[in-house]
């Protein structure tokens, strides 16, 4: 069963990795779902972060509260999404450093900080695979737009 991303959820996205990333800068937000339904993402959380046009570093103290949110809704980060100047692929360091390392765990790249389509289009999807390293996967058999 593909994951289930609602169409506002996506354009929320697009609205932060916009808003904040201003054209100049990358930006992150994060694809939240109840680990209750397995499927389905139901919110988009943007995390508080510094960013420049080649890399984001995501608050420490803002995370440790998300981590404790999750905890106590019984929800889980299935996506990361973040933005790259040019062309949307995995590079070295967001190979390095997921922010959960469990097999399945999904990585959307968004291209041209996210002022093109507020879609799919030229996007990368890479999913941690059982040897604990990211693959390139096609979204198309991953995620669905609901
Ligand atoms: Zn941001």
């Amino acid at each position: 069963m593909k994951l289930q991303i609602p169409s506002a959820v996506l354009a929320q996205t697009f609205h932060h990795l916009r808003s904040c990333g201003g054209g100049r800068r990358e930006c992150q937000a994060l694809w939240v779902g109840p680990w209750a339904h397995p499927s389905l993402v139901s919110e988009v959380r943007h995390p508080r972060h510094t960013a420049s046009a080649v890399g984001f570093q995501v608050d420490h103290d803002w995370l440790t509260d998300f981590w404790l949110d999750l905890a106590d809704s019984g929800s889980g980060v299935r996506v990361q999404v973040h933005t790259h100047p040019g062309t949307a692929y995995h590079s070295a360091t967001d190979d390095a450093f997921p922010l959960i390392h469990t097999p399945g765990f999904l990585s959307l790249v968004i291209p041209q900080f996210a002022q093109g389509p507020a879609d799919f289009t030229d996007a990368f999807l890479a999913r941690i695979e059982p040897d604990g390293r990211f693959h390139e996967v096609r979204i198309a058999d991953i995620l669905e737009i609901v």
